[in-house]
């Protein structure tokens, strides 16, 4: 067994860690890269499973199976985290946006205004790959989706991935290179490979982090228990970076003794640093749907562009403003996805789904053990929020979604039925998320109302950073993939 020693022990390879990982490298700084799922190695030698690289699907296979047990009335919650170098933008829809300018301006964070971000925005759309589909890429639905917006009003937008623009409906930008979800092993990782700097410790669970006279070290949970495959025992490091993600960060923090004391020693662990909204502040964009089924006509139009190429579930985008959108910027996605197989997905039906971009409801994150094999109590909170500006904006968004169904060029190919209802009971029984949480460990200038500093800093623990989206005080009005990498990019540019 090892015992490694290093100056920056990343933990999490996801979306932000591999960025912040990759940079460092590059950057000439030893790093020690801790991910609990596999590393398939560089892309070039074809070792990743096909249902990671096939972009027109969301991949299941690799995934931590949080969920949130029965709830009287509804489904329960599934809670998709990806488990894999690469992490969520190893799995998820490769959509890529970046919200409004006015969402990072309104995060007041010295450092993190839209224009000192725009160059690390830039990076990462140039590093992921990033680009709009053509109007020949068009799939037979979303061609008809395109007509039926147009028809209903909407500005035909090709600047969806664009910070300065407003509402709009268009062909949607993406990470996605030959049909392969191009994610952030790919992008920040392969690069760096070959260096010397970098120690990629794969399918290994971080326990908890302890700062030591001396630096910090970093446990690993119990190996016997895990399908490791590394031989590493232990590891030190000068500075440690959590980039675990929105329910892995605050876990590990709160492991290590970081959070609400009193909480802490209700599940066994005991009080290193009060940091009582550790876990905290837990937010998403709500989501619902309108749908139809699908005419045999279309039916056999989406098998046969299947036959001929690349047919993704989901290719166009409509942003829109509801009646709360007092800020004049849009505060709604509706996004028509339409499965080319009859996947559990859509039912094998043709959806509008439409999210909610600004949340006012918030949530919780909480180990339920200090055992880290033992998923943490997720609770999202949706719809919570005593002004029910989340319910309001849906149910505006869900009127949006029926006009655009009920358009000739979709009308035409999906089967007619009676439009949803749209009252307040069937929005709350049917509320899904949008993959999207954020928030756990927010940034902020004053200590009592935030986790870390506006550098990443843990407050109160010198050389413990954090850099993946669970820094978002508030979410932006976008997926959060190319967020999460812009805040990779950010942080090691802090870093060095
Ligand atoms: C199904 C799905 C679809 C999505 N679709 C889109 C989309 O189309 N576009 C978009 O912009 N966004 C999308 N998102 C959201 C986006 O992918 C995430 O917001 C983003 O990837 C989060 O990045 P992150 O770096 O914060 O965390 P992650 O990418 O989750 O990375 C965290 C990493 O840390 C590892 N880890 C966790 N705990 C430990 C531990 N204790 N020890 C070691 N390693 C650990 C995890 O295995 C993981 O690799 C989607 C998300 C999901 C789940």
């Amino acid at each position: 067994m090892t015992d490694l020693s290093t100056e920056v022990v990343v933990v999490g390879g996801g979306s932000a860690g591999a960025v912040v990982a990759g940079r460092l490298v590059e950057a000439d700084v030893d790093v020690v890269l801790v991910e609990a799922g596999p590393d398939y190695g560089p892309f070039v030698d074809g070792r990743w499973p096909a249902e990671i690289l096939d972009a027109t699907a969301l991949a299941t296979t690799h995934d931590w199976g949080y969920h949130s047990g029965p709830i009287p009335g509804r489904e329960p919650w599934s809670r998709e985290r990806a488990r894999i170098l690469g992490g969520c933008s190893a799995h998820n829809g490769a959509i890529a946006a970046v919200g409004h300018a006015s969402d990072y301006d309104g995060w007041g964070l010295p450092g993190w205004s839209t224009d000192e971000l725009r160059p690390f925005v830039a990076a990462a759309l140039e590093r992921m790959r990033v680009r709009t589909y053509a109007d020949a890429e068009a799939t037979p639905f979303h061609a008809r989706c395109l007509d039926a917006a147009r028809s209903a009003g909407w500005r035909i937008a090709s600047d969806l991935c664009d910070l300065d623009a407003n509402e709009g409906f268009g062909l949607e930008t993406v990470n996605v290179v030959d049909g392969v979800r191009w994610n952030t092993a790919f992008a920040y990782l392969d690069p760096v490979r070959h260096s010397p700097g970098l120690r990629i410790v794969a399918e290994t669970v971080v326990d908890r982090v302890e700062r030591g006279a001396s630096g910090w070290s970093v446990s690993l949970a119990d190996r016997s228990t895990s399908a490791g495959t590394d031989d590493v025992r232990s590891i030190t490091a000068d500075a440690v970076i959590l980039a675990a993600g929105v329910y892995g960060t605050p876990s590990i923090l709160q492991r290590s003794g970081v959070g609400d004391p009193d909480r802490l020693r209700s599940v066994g662990v005991e009080p290193v640093v009060e940091s009582p909204l550790v876990g905290a502040n837990l937010h998403d964009h709500p989501m619902v749907n309108a749908g139809r089924e699908l005419t045999p006509g279309l039916r056999t139009e989406i098998d046969e562009a299947v036959r001929r190429g690349f047919v993704p579930e989901e290719q166009t985008l409509g942003k829109a403003r509801s009646s709360r959108a007092t800020d004049g910027i849009f505060d709604l996605h509706l996004f028509p996805v339409c499965a080319s197989a009859q996947t559990t997905l859509t039912g094998g039906r043709a959806l509008v789904e439409v999210a909610c971009m600004t949340p006012a409801s918030r949530g919780q994150v909480h180990i339920a053990s200090p055992d880290p094999s033992q998923a943490p109590h997720i609770d999202h909170g949706y719809l919570t929020d005593p002004s029910a500006h989340d319910l309001t904006v849906l149910r505006d968004g869900l009127a949006m979604a029926e006009e655009l169904l009920g358009q000739p060029a979709l009308a035409a190919a999906l089967v007619p039925e009676r439009p949803r209802d749209v009252d307040d009971e069937a929005i709350h029984r049917d509320v899904q998320h949008y993959f999207h949480p954020v928030g756990t460990t927010p940034m902020g200038t004053d200590p009592a109302t935030s986790v870390c500093d506006h550098r990443g800093r843990v407050n109160g623990l010198d050389g413990l950073v954090v850099a993946d989206v669970s820094l978002m005080p508030q979410i932006p009005r976008a997926n959060t993939n190319i967020p999460a990498v812009m805040i990779g990019e950010r942080i090691a540019d802090l870093l060095t």
